[in-house]
């Protein structure tokens, strides 16, 4: 995987190339497709969902330039292998789900795996609001795509911070934005196109057409 579909893409960056070689993709994929865990696509984690491909894992990762220490809150925690790679790059992780079987799972596996809790919080819930109680955050990583930037995420950013976040106007096809807060100013760039399951809730897309719980 490293070499084929990351380095041999052009991916350099060394923290998130170690931090993709450490974590081990297939405890996070369910067990009939552990063959493909290492192949370059997103795999199904039931409800509708997805973990993402490695791919955009890393560059997402790569957009993110954290450093060891960093506050990171993760919206879309899914299977929980993004939160592990923030973790294995040094971040202390916050991370929401709102579907409750995907945050359960990803806890347990977390419990499994003895990954430390101080490193990786979970929460469930409606990850649009953010985590007002553990604010403001070095860093923001939304991994589902909704039609514009939520509010309360943008106010959660600590000064300097950075958020990546898929956009778009289309309900499976987001442009991946980054935005930055330094001395009380903002600003945002567009990059890559992706194609990311949607972001439901208050500040996402509103109607849920895979899961009824929220
Ligand atoms: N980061 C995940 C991983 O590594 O497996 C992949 C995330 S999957 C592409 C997107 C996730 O976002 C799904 O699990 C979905 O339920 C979740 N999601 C969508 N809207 C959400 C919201 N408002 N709050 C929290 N999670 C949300």
């Amino acid at each position: 995987m490293l070499r084929e579909h990351l380095m041999g893409r052009g991916l350099r960056n060394l923290s998130v190339l170690k931090a993709m070689r450490d974590v081990p993709r297939h405890l996070f994929v369910p067990e009939a497709m552990r063959n493909l865990a290492y192949e370059d696509c997103p795999l199904p984690i039931g409800f509708g969902q997805s973990i993402s491909q490695p791919f955009i894992v890393a560059c997402m990762s790569i957009l993110l330039d954290l450093r060891p220490g960093m506050k990171v809150l993760e919206v879309g925690t899914g299977s929980g292998y993004q939160a592990a790679i923030l973790a294995s790059m040094g971040a202390r992780v916050y991370s929401i789900e709102r579907i409750p079987e995907l945050h359960k799972a990803a806890a347990e596996r977390f419990r499994r795996m003895g990954t430390e809790s101080a490193a990786i919080n979970l929460f469930l819930g409606d990850g649009t609001f953010g985590l007002p109680d553990y604010a403001p955050f070095d860093r923001i990583l939304v991994t589902a795509g909704g039609p514009d930037i939520p509010e309360p995420l943008v106010m959660q950013m600590a000064d300097p911070g950075i958020m990546v976040i898929p956009v778009g106007n289309e309900r499976n096809r987001q442009r991946i934005v980054r935005v930055f807060y330094q001395n009380g100013k903002y600003s945002a760039r567009a990059s890559r196109s992706v194609s990311f399951v949607e972001l439901l809730g208050e500040h996402g897309w509103h109607t849920d057409r895979t899961h009824p719980t929220f």
